[in-house]
């Protein structure tokens, strides 16, 4: 709807009204933070002019001292906030500021679950920048103007935060963006020189440019007629927090620093800040974050390290940076040896990437250690966030992969519960005389890999055995063969080889002589399923179980994969059974030709779905139970 000649009334999206309501409520008790976040922007838009313009200098258009102004007018009671960096065209502020661009906006949302504390955190995670100007704003105007556009390029947005927006053209001359909040009833407070300047110091200091304020000099006493004037000051230290020395750092400025460069809203839970020296020089200042971000799975998602070269920001990319498994780590990279005008083509075969690659993530992986060994708790609650992405690092990074074998976490039948809290050097402690495997079992959920029949003998064995559940594990265990030398071994694949001494394994001779004619009689019944059915060492008190070739996907991921259309080649399993259970016995002495294949077929069907396999004929297995049942209930 347009108004007037380049004035047009939009509305937002929906998902921006919702996002903005819940904004309101959730972080009014932390409202300074949009002059934060405010301020991130503008710096970001300083430090993409100063990237841009080192190939095209006119951008600086005569102005070449990059600033942030905060200011305020009491009459008017509004604050402003300006900057001289790059600037917006109408395009992008109608895609940037009108419209959250955001992916998974929706689903995000989704989540929302209306208990405000936990909402504040999840709105926390999800960022919400620049609009958290509407705390403690009921209008906002952003006038802006892109670099090296003429002046009447500028434009002007205008919204009371409620459903719509009006956008005009405006005569700008400076470049930049300026935001002006007309502040709601109620937030006075903000009119006031110190308070904006604590606010400033507190939340900005560590920002590379200078925060500026106007301050009143008064005339020398003696000196008369003159009158007050008006000077900008320097609020912050403006000087980029990473090139300081870290004995001179606070704690409280590294967090504040990272959430800026997050963009979270929390702090990080650990940090580490370097030098390097010698030919590759470089400094880097990285941090875990406590919390995931709500797209730490979307592969869309970029944001993670920004580099700069000498102190020029030059890009945010994490994949060069930082390889998948480590996307959740944010900071900078500052090289002193990188070209300035370096591109992404550039960084693609850069040894000095590759270099500072390697390093950093040496620096992760020990940061990451550390914590486990000092902090086991905080080292759990990073392994709840962030566990199943270190489960993709074996198969991305094979170099560390011991490394990354130490910092992972499992589920055991030793602590029995679903908390993933095991390491691999714990199990190893924990291993039976004469053991020599790593054990675990795959499944698709914690109940179904901790109730199967497979682990009955380790139960009573004594052996532990890690439960896997996580997507990720069918993935991880075939890149992480073995750990600490000792091979990681499924319970649900291959013969089983406990070690077992010459009496167990001579008993498991005889049962299988003895059960001769049963195992024939059940291998033909089954032949078109089966590749072999024998006796199991595995079972106590389940009547069969499905094993496995070696090279063999679990059963629940052959169901997932075939449920998502892949053709998987079709390789039979084998059918264990135990000769001493009830049920076996009673299959034994069955003499019906049509009544011992029905038996048959159900206790293979009941082993496949114990494995968390699918029936081909689910109808057909409920019907031949019935009226087995049937049978017995007579
Ligand atoms: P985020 O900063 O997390 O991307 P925001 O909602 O704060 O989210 O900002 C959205 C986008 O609007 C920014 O990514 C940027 O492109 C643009 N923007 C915001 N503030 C400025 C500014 N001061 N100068 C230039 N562009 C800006």
């Amino acid at each position: 709807m347009s108004t007037a000649a380049n004035t047009e009334t939009r509305g937002f999206e929906t998902e921006v009204n919702q996002l903005l309501d819940l904004m309101i409520h959730s972080l009014y008790s932390n409202k300074e933070i949009f002059l934060r976040e405010l301020i991130s922007n503008a710096s970001d838009a300083c430090d993409r002019l100063r990237f841009s313009a080192i190939s095209d200098g006119s951008l600086y258009e005569e102005d070449i001292e990059l600033k942030i102004k905060v200011s305020y007018d009491k009459e008017q009671r509004t604050i402003t906030i300006s900057d001289n960096g790059i600037g917006m065209t109408r395009e992008e502020v109608i895609d940037h500021i009108g419209t959250i661009a955001k992916s998974g906006t929706r689903s995000f949302l989704d989540s929302i679950t209306g208990d405000e504390k936990k909402d504040a955190k999840l709105i926390g995670q999800f960022g919400v920048g620049f609009y958290s100007s509407f705390i403690v704003a009921d209008e906002v105007t952003l006038r802006t103007r892109k670099a090296g556009e003429p002046a009447d390029k500028g434009v002007e947005w205008v919204s009371k935060g409620k459903g719509e927006y009006k956008i005009a053209s405006l005569d700008k001359s400076s470049r930049g963006t300026e935001i002006t909040l007309h502040l709601r009833e109620g937030e006075d407070e903000l009119l006031n020189d110190w308070k904006l300047r604590s606010i400033i110091t507190s939340y900005s200091d560590h920002i590379d440019f200078p925060v500026v304020m106007d301050k009143k000099i008064e005339p020398d006493a003696d000196a008369e007629n003159e009158e007050a004037s008006i000077e900008e000051e320097t609020v912050n230290q403006a000087s980029a927090l990473w090139t300081r020395a870290r004995s001179e750092i606070k704690d409280d400025e590294y967090k504040e620093f990272y959430k800026h460069v997050a963009h979270d809203f929390e702090d990080p839970i650990d940090w580490s800040h370097n030098r390097v020296e010698g030919t590759n020089e470089y400094t880097s200042l990285l941090y875990i974050p406590a919390r995931a971000p709500y797209d730490l799975y979307d592969r869309e998602s970029h944001s993670g390290i920004k580099l700069y070269v000498q102190r020029v920001f030059i890009m945010e990319d994490a994949e060069k940076l930082m390889p998948r498994y480590l996307r959740f780590v944010r900071g900078v990279i500052d090289s002193n040896n990188l070209p300035l005008n370096v591109s992404r083509e550039i960084l693609q075969g850069s040894k000095v990437i590759d270099s500072i690659r390697s390093g950093s993530v040496k620096k992760v992986l020990s940061m990451l250690e550390k914590i486990a060994k000092n902090d086991p708790e905080k080292y759990q609650k990073f392994w709840r966030e962030f566990g199943k992405v270190i489960k993709e690092g074996p198969a991305e990074d094979f170099a560390n992969r011991e490394k990354i074998g130490k910092l992972l976490r499992f589920a055991t039948t030793h602590t029995g519960d679903e908390e993933q809290s095991v390491s691999l050097d714990d199990y190893i402690g924990r291993m039976q005389e004469g053991q020599d495997k790593i054990y675990y079992i795959a499944a698709d959920s914690h109940a179904a890999a901790k109730n199967s029949p497979h682990l009955e003998i380790f139960r009573k064995k004594g052996i532990e055995v890690l439960l896997l559940s996580d997507r990720v594990d069918e993935w991880l265990t075939s890149h992480l063969m073995e750990y600490e030398g000792k091979k990681l071994q499924s319970v649900a694949k291959g013969e089983l080889d406990l070690g077992a001494d010459e009496e167990s394994e001579k008993e498991l001779e005889e049962k299988a002589k003895s059960a001769g004619k049963l195992l024939k009689r059940m291998k033909k019944a089954l032949q078109d399923k089966v590749e072999d059915v024998r006796v199991t060492n595995r079972l106590t008190d389940s009547p069969a179980c499905i094993v496995l070739n070696e090279q063999d996907m679990a059963m629940h991921m052959q169901r997932l994969l075939k449920e998502a259309g892949h053709d998987l080649p079709s390789s039979k399993p084998i059918l264990e059974i135990n000769p001493d259970h009830p049920i076996v016995k009673k299959l034994d002495a069955e003499k019906s030709k049509t009544k011992f294949a029905d038996w048959s077929d159900i206790l293979f069907d009941q082993a496949l779905l114990a494995e968390g396999g699918q029936l081909d004929d689910p109808a057909g297995f409920v019907a031949k139970l019935n009226q087995m049942l049937v049978t017995i209930a007579r």
